[in-house]
């Protein structure tokens, strides 16, 4: 396994099992012959296989592709970024590119043979790419990852953002290397935004990064290590460049953004309140997700006296009962859940809030899940993500008796997913004849987006190229969409948008 061997070195070589430290290490330190050098550009310098162009670009292109969440998302970005500034121009993942980078996910079902499957087709049209894999899976399970064929370079949960420094060049390697410290050694916070699938309309905005928490049943913790965030100030800095960038909406991101502040002795509230109070953040804010025990009555009533802050929680709830939810080490019991929602529902009637859930928890009897499954119904929700539980190595919950049958798994998932489409049709009749802002998506066909309570709108006319931010009429739901007509044009990128005919 990774980490310290005999404490002073860093790194184990999965090929000779030796302990290896950047400076100490015979995968890293062999020669490997440059074939395409010319240097000329000092940030590339260390950096062989790069060729310059007479303007100072290269021809390098990178291929980069993100499994697993929106924090994961944002830090592909910001790694991204780091190539792009070094001249490489950046392409999808099965594109013709030198470089390939995979940001993987612990949480994926079957993430090794999704990361393989992945090496295997990024290498499909680009044999001779160098392979990069970094992300949470490969700080759990990096020898997994360097023996798929094709995987040049492993990089832990430290070294992701150092990933220039562990380079010496990009020739496909006659081995993969491994750098990934012991987790316990994470204690950095790494700065990180992104614009959202959809384009230059929502950024996520990383402000926590780690877990001090031991839900039996993930291994994030391990992967990413303990609670730590960027100061508030850094943070509000960050959101106002956003802003004047022209994200309309920015989502705050983290592993456990309820916990936000621990490292730096603020609090998630003194964020939020900072944030409210810039008035040069001028993008609407969302909360990603919040912890059930994080989230106070005063971040609810901030909330709802805000004018920037969307009327949405998303609040993770696993199960709710008390029995599972004490074998899961979650830190409240239903009631605590239940005050909540009831708070969030009185200070805001129209507030979407959806709950995650995960089916099939050992332990779970046929009793268990009928009287979760009776307070879920209970509860005025908007939406589930229903989880089927799968054992991940390691934890605790993967030692537990009383495993529930896979089929039975599924039939639960599949009972909670019927609740989740009701409760959501319900909310979104709840809403129809409102007149909400959305910001707009780019995608083929009709022009969809979100309002910030969280329904998904699709228009049923094409609008101008560009068109960003408009105001809508809520109308009739079909299926997961609310079909609606455009009422006003907000905001579009101004070369570009043209009166709605
Ligand atoms: S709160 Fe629990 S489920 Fe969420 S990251 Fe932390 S340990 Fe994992």
């Amino acid at each position: 396994m990774i980490g310290k061997a005999g404490g002073s070195s860093s790194f184990i070589c999965p090929i000779s099992s030796l302990p290896l430290t950047p400076r100490h290490n015979s995968c890293f330190e062999r020669e490997i012959p440059p074939t395409r050098t010319k240097w000329h550009n000092s940030e590339l310098e260390g950096v062989r296989g790069i060729t310059m162009l007479e303007n100072g670009t290269t021809q390098m292109r990178l291929a980069a592709h993100t499994l697993g969440c929106k924090l994961n998302y944002s830090e592909t970005t910001t790694i991204t970024k780091q190539f792009a500034d070094r001249g490489f121009s950046v392409v999808p993942l099965g594109g013709v590119a030198e470089v390939v980078l995979l940001n993987t996910c612990s949480v994926t079902e079957n993430a090794e043979r999704e990361c393989r499957h992945l090496v295997r087709r990024a290498l499909r049209n680009s044999p001779d790419a160098f392979v990069i894999v970094t992300g949470c899976y490969a700080q759990l399970r990096p020898e997994e990852i360097a023996s798929i064929p094709g995987v040049d370079l492993v990089l832990g949960a430290q070294e992701k953002f150092r990933l220039f420094e562990h380079l010496t060049g990009f020739e496909k390697n006659h081995g993969p290397k491994i750098f990934a410290t012991e987790i316990s050694d994470e204690a950095e916070f790494h700065a990180a935004a992104s614009p959202a699938t959809d384009g230059r309309t929502r950024a996520f905005l990383k402000v926590q990064d780690g877990c001090d928490y031991s839900c039996s049943f993930c291994t994030i913790p391990k992967a990413r290590g303990g609670s730590r965030s960027a100061e508030v100030q850094e943070i509000v800095e960050r959101a106002v460049r956003l802003s004047e960038e022209g994200f309309h909406e920015v989502v705050l991101s983290g592993v456990n953004v309820g916990d936000f502040g621990k490292s730096t002795a603020s609090t998630f509230f003194d964020l939020l309140r900072a944030l409210e109070s810039e008035p040069d953040v001028t993008a609407r804010l969302r909360i990603s997700s919040i912890e059930p025990n994080l989230l106070t009555e005063e971040i609810i009533e901030l909330v709802a006296g805000s004018t920037k802050f969307c009327p949405h929680f998303h609040i993770p709830m696993q199960s709710g009962s008390s029995k599972i939810l004490r074998l899961m080490q979650r830190r409240y019991q239903p009631e605590l859940y239940r005050t909540r929602i009831e708070k969030a529902k009185a200070l805001l009637p129209n507030a979407a809030i959806g709950a995650d859930v995960i089916a099939g928890f050992p332990g779970e009897t046929d009793a268990d899940f009928r009287d979760s499954y009776e307070f879920v119904e209970s509860l005025d929700l908007s939406y589930l993500h229903v989880f089927t539980y799968s054992e991940r190595p390691g934890t605790k919950a993967s030692e537990m008796k009383d495993v529930v049958p896979v089929h039975v798994r599924r039939e639960r998932n599949q009972m909670l997913r019927i609740l989740s489409e009701k409760k959501r049709r319900c909310f979104y009749e709840s809403q129809l004849g409102a007149e909400m802002e959305v910001i707009l998506e780019r995608g083929d066909g009709l022009p969809e987006g979100f309002t910030n309570n969280n329904v998904r709108v699709r228009l049923h006319h094409a609008l101008p190229v560009g068109t960003e931010l408009v105001r809508v009429r809520l109308e009739e739901v079909l299926g997961d969409v609310v079909s609606s007509t455009v009422v006003e044009v907000l905001a579009g990128r101004r070369e570009e948008l043209l009166p709605i005919l």
